[in-house]
C-alpha cells in the first residue's frame, strides 16, 4: 500500500499532512508513505513517519500538466492521494473530472457546492449562514454594512481565506491582496459571530459518508487556529442530513465543516474545508483514525484497530531531524541591510491561484451574491450604478462653472445641506413624544463653516461648542448664549470669551472640570441652565468624560453630583462615534449608559432632566429605516429615567459630510501598460483627510451627454498632489475611458473633518 498525502506546512497555520501521517502510520504500520510537497520549507518533510517524500517544483515554477501526468501514473498503479492543499484539491479536481477512485479528494462540483459564503450544500443542517455581502456592491455600501455589523467583520475569499478586518484602510488593503491572490473582484464580507468555535470532521468515500466527528476548540493560536480541542461523537440530527449531502455531492476524502456556537446555542456555519482539519490526529487520539478510515474504505484493506486514548488532545512544538537529502536553506542574504526570516507558507500558493485562474478553474458563478440568515442583510447598489449619490448633489453641482473654479475647491452643496437640515429636524420631532423632546446641537467643530451654522439656527438647532471660541462664532452667527451648550475638555481655553449672559447646558469631562465649573458658577462667571457630567463610556475606551467603571471611581462621581449647585438643571452626556464602533454596538451603549444613569440618579440624590447622546452618527445611519432604532431607544427612556424630558442629539457629520463636495484637476494620466492605472491629480489628502476612514463617492461629467457619472471600481489609482508616499486620494477606480488632463472630478462627502480638518501644505 503507498499513500500520496500532500500538504505538509508546519507553521503556526498548519496543513493537516503530518498528522494525516501519524494517523495512518498507526493504522498501517507497514504502508509506504510519501509525503508531497512544493517547497523543501514546508518542515513537514521532515516528520519521521514519512517513508519518502516527492518534492516538487514550486507551484509558480512547476509543469502542471508533467504533474498531472505523473499523479494519474501513481493512481493508476495503485497509489492513494490525499491531499490537504485546498488548492492542489481544486486543480486535482479539473485534472480528473470524472475523479478516480485512488483520488481521495471531492470533485470540482462538488467543491463549487460548498465554496462561498452562501455554501449552497448545507441545507438539513442546523445551521444558520452569517450575513454577508459581495465586494462587488460599492465601497459605499461596504462601509454601510461595516458600520452596521459593528465593525466586526470578516472578508473571505471565493473559495478559501478570512481574514478579519476592522476598519476602512484594512479592508482596503487586504480587499487589494486577496483580489490580486485570487485573481477576482469578487470576495465577501461576513459579520463576524460571537462564539464558541467548533468543527465536524467528516469522510467519504464515492458519496458514502465513513464516518465524523466533532471537536470543540479549546485553546486557539492568535490566528484562531486550534491549539487544544475536544473531540465528540456527532449527533444524528447532523448525521442524517450530512449523509444526504454528501450523497448528493458524490462526496470523496476529507472535510471539515467550521462553525460558531452563539450563547443562544445556535450553530452558525462559517466554513466547508474539502480536506481533513490539521487537529485531525487529535481525532485518532480520541480512537476516531479518520484518515485509515477513508483508506480502508476506498482499498477494503482492514486498518489496525486505532485505541481511544483521550477525548482531548492538545498540541506541542517538537524538534525533529533534518532529513539529509533536503538541508536546510542557506542563511538569507543581507538584501537591503535587512536579514529576513519568514515562517510564511513558502510554497508559491498565490501564484498557483494565479495559475488556476487562467487555466479557468476557478468558476466564479453568479449567484448569492448577497444573503446569509442573519438578520439586517444588505442588499446595496451593484457596481455599475450609473450614479450613486442623491439626485441633489448633481442639482446643487449645476450651479458652479467647474471650468472656472480654481482647483482644488470646496463646493457647497447648499440645497443638500438645506435638505439635511430639514430632515434632521423632520425626525427629532417625528421622535419627540409627550413627555420627551428631542432637540438637535450642531456640532461647530465638525464644520465651522458660517453657511452650516446659519442653517443650524435657522432650523431650530441648538449650538454644541466644544471652546468659548467656537461660543462666540455661534453667537457671532446670532445664536443667543441661552441656545449654545459648552462642552468637551478644553473649555477653559480662552477663558476671557465667556458669555456674561447665561449658557444653555455645561457638560463636565472630568471630575477636576467639574470642581472648577462648579466654583465658576458659584461664583457668578458661569451661567447656565443645565448643568451636567459627560460619562467615560465603559467597555469601550475613550479619553472623554469622567470614569464610572470601577467602584470607587462611581463613588467619586456621586459624591460629587452631591456638591452641584441645586438651581440648574442636572443632565448627562455621553458621546461614542457610531461611525466608529457601529450601530449594533452604539445602541447596546445607549442601553448601558440608561443603566448606569440610573443609579446615579438613585445614589446622587439628583433627578436626571436631559439626557445628551453626542453625535457621532454617519449621515445614513440615523435616518436608517425612518429612525426606528431611535425611537424604540427613546421609548425606553422612561424605565429607566423618569424624569427625562429632553433629548439632546448633537448630529455633526451626520448633517455636514453631505454638505460640501472638493472639485479636482486631473493634472496628468499615467498610460505605460495600455491601460491608465495611475493619474495624478491637484486634490490631495490635505484637502481630504478623511480618505483612510471612510469611502467618498467620486463623480464625473460625461464627455458627449453632460451628465454627472458615479466612478466605478477599476485599477487605477488617483495620486495626490503632494510629495508624499501615502498622498493616494483614491485606490482603485475606474476613470472614464476618454479622460482627459484637465478633467475635473468632484470627490463628494467631504464637508465634514475633510473640510474642517484640511490644512494648506505644498502650496509655497
Ligand atoms: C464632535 C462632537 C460631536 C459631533 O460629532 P460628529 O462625529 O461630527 O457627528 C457631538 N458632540 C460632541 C460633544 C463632540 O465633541
Amino acid at each position: 500500500m503507498k499513500i500520496y498525502i500532500s500538504g505538509l506546512y508546519c507553521g503556526t497555520n498548519p496543513q493537516p499532512g503530518v498528522g494525516i501521517a501519524r494517523s495512518l502510520r498507526t493504522a498501517y504500520p507497514d504502508a509506504t508513505l510519501v509525503g508531497v510537497e512544493y517547497s523543501n520549507r514546508c518542515s513537514g518533510v521532515h516528520w519521521q513517519d514519512l517513508d519518502d517524500v516527492w518534492l516538487q517544483r514550486p507551484w509558480e515554477e512547476l509543469n502542471l500538466d508533467a504533474h498531472a501526468a505523473q499523479v494519474k501514473k501513481v493512481l493508476d498503479a495503485g497509489g492513494l492521494w490525499i491531499s490537504s492543499i485546498d488548492l492542489e484539491i481544486m486543480w486535482l479536481g479539473s485534472v480528473f473530472p470524472d475523479g478516480h477512485p485512488n483520488l481521495l479528494t471531492p470533485s470540482l462540483s462538488a467543491l463549487q457546492k460548498v465554496s462561498k459564503p452562501a455554501i449552497t450544500a448545507h441545507k438539513g443542517l442546523p445551521v444558520k449562514i452569517p450575513t454577508f455581502v459581495t465586494t462587488e456592491i460599492s465601497d459605499w455600501d461596504l462601509h454601510a454594512f461595516c458600520r452596521e455589523h459593528d465593525w466586526r467583520v470578516w472578508l473571505k475569499g471565493p473559495y478559501y481565506e478570512a481574514v478579519k478586518v476592522r476598519n476602512w484602510a484594512e479592508l482596503e488593503a487586504m480587499r487589494g491582496i486577496l483580489s490580486s491572490a485570487w485573481s477576482t473582484e469578487r470576495l465577501y464580507l461576513q459579520t463576524h459571530v460571537s462564539g464558541y468555535e467548533e468543527s465536524i470532521s467528516f469522510c467519504a468515500y464515492q458519496g458514502e459518508l465513513i464516518h465524523a466527528v466533532q471537536m470543540r476548540k479549546r485553546d486557539l493560536t492568535e490566528l484562531s487556529k486550534t491549539w487544544a480541542g475536544d473531540i465528540a461523537e456527532v449527533s444524528e440530527e447532523v448525521l442524517a442530513p450530512l449523509r444526504k449531502i454528501v450523497k448528493d455531492l458524490n462526496w470523496s476524502g476529507g472535510a471539515e465543516i467550521e462553525m460558531v456556537r452563539d450563547p443562544q446555542n445556535q450553530l452558525w456555519l462559517l466554513e466547508v474545508n474539502p480536506r481533513f482539519p490539521a487537529w485531525i490526529h487529535g481525532a485518532t487520539i480520541a480512537g476516531h483514525n479518520m484518515s485509515a478510515l477513508l483508506v480502508e474504505a476506498a482499498t477494503g484493506i482492514r486498518a489496525v484497530e486505532t485505541p481511544f486514548i483521550s477525548e482531548e488532545f492538545t498540541r506541542v512544538v517538537l524538534e525533529v531531524p533534518v532529513r539529509p537529502e533536503f538541508p536546510l536553506s542557506p542563511l538569507p542574504e543581507p538584501l537591503a541591510g535587512r536579514i529576513g526570516h519568514s515562517l510564511k507558507h513558502p510554497s508559491g500558493l498565490v501564484q498557483f491561484a494565479n495559475r488556476l485562474h487562467n487555466l479557468d478553474v476557478f468558476n466564479y458563478e453568479n449567484e448569492n451574491e448577497t444573503g446569509g440568515n442573519g438578520e439586517g442583510q444588505n442588499g446595496g447598489t451593484p457596481k455599475s450604478a450609473s450614479l450613486n449619490v442623491p439626485e441633489s448633489f448633481v442639482d446643487d453641482l449645476t450651479h458652479f462653472d467647474l471650468a472656472q473654479v480654481e482647483t482644488p475647491s470646496w463646493l457647497f452643496l447648499e440645497q443638500t445641506a438645506a435638505g439635511l437640515f430639514e430632515k434632521a429636524v423632520a425626525l427629532a420631532g417625528e421622535l419627540s413624544t409627550d413627555d420627551i423632546t428631542v432637540t438637535n446641537a450642531y456640532s461647530i467643530k465638525t464644520n465651522p463653516d458660517e453657511r452650516l451654522i446659519k442653517l443650524a439656527r435657522q432650523s431650530g438647532f441648538l449650538a454644541e461648542a466644544i471652546s468659548l471660541l467656537e461660543v462666540r462664532k455661534a453667537l457671532d452667527a446670532g445664536f443667543n448664549s441661552n441656545e449654545i451648550i459648552l462642552n468637551g475638555p478644553g473649555k477653559w481655553w480662552h477663558k476671557e470669551k465667556l458669555p456674561e449672559t447665561p449658557l444653555y447646558s455645561v457638560f463636565c469631562d472630568s471630575m477636576e472640570d467639574l470642581t472648577r465649573v462648579c466654583e465658576e458658577y458659584n461664583s457668578g462667571n458661569l451661567k447656565t441652565e443645565i448643568l451636567g457630567v459627560r460619562l467615560r463610556t465603559p467597555n469601550i475606551s475613550s479619553r472623554f468624560g469622567i470614569p464610572i467603571d470601577t467602584p470607587d471611581a462611581f463613588g467619586k462621581l456621586i459624591e460629587a453630583i452631591k456638591t452641584l449647585p441645586r438651581d440648574t438643571r442636572f443632565g448627562v452626556h455621553f458621546h461614542m462615534a457610531s461611525s466608529n464602533v457601529g450601530v449594533g454596538q452604539w445602541w447596546h451603549l445607549f442601553e448601558s449608559m440608561l443603566k448606569w444613569c440610573s443609579s446615579i440618579e438613585a445614589l446622587g440624590g439628583r433627578t436626571i432632566e436631559v439626557l445628551d447622546i453626542g453625535g457621532g452618527w454617519f449621515p445614513e445611519d440615523l435616518q436608517k429605516k425612518s429612525g426606528e432604532r431611535f425611537r424604540q431607544a427613546i421609548a425606553l427612556v422612561p424605565d429607566f429615567l423618569p424624569h427625562v424630558r429632553q433629548i439632546l442629539s448633537e448630529p455633526g457629520k451626520a448633517v455636514a459630510q453631505p454638505s460640501m463636495a472638493l472639485a479636482m484637476q486631473i493634472l496628468e494620466i499615467r498610460n505605460s501598460s495600455g491601460e491608465a492605472r495611475e493619474a495624478v491629480v491637484d486634490g490631495s489628502i490635505a484637502e481630504l483627510p478623511m480618505y483612510f476612514f471612510y469611502p467618498h463617492r467620486i463623480l464625473s461629467r460625461d464627455r458627449t451627454s453632460g451628465k454627472w457619472k458615479s466612478l466605478n471600481r477599476g485599477k487605477t489609482q488617483l495620486l495626490g498632489r503632494l510629495c508624499m508616499e501615502h498622498d493616494i486620494v483614491a485606490n482603485n477606480v475606474e476613470l472614464p475611458e476618454d479622460a482627459e488632463v484637465g478633467d475635473v472630478l468632484v470627490f463628494c462627502d467631504a464637508g465634514s473633518y475633510d473640510r474642517s480638518m484640511s490644512y494648506v501644505f505644498g502650496r509655497g
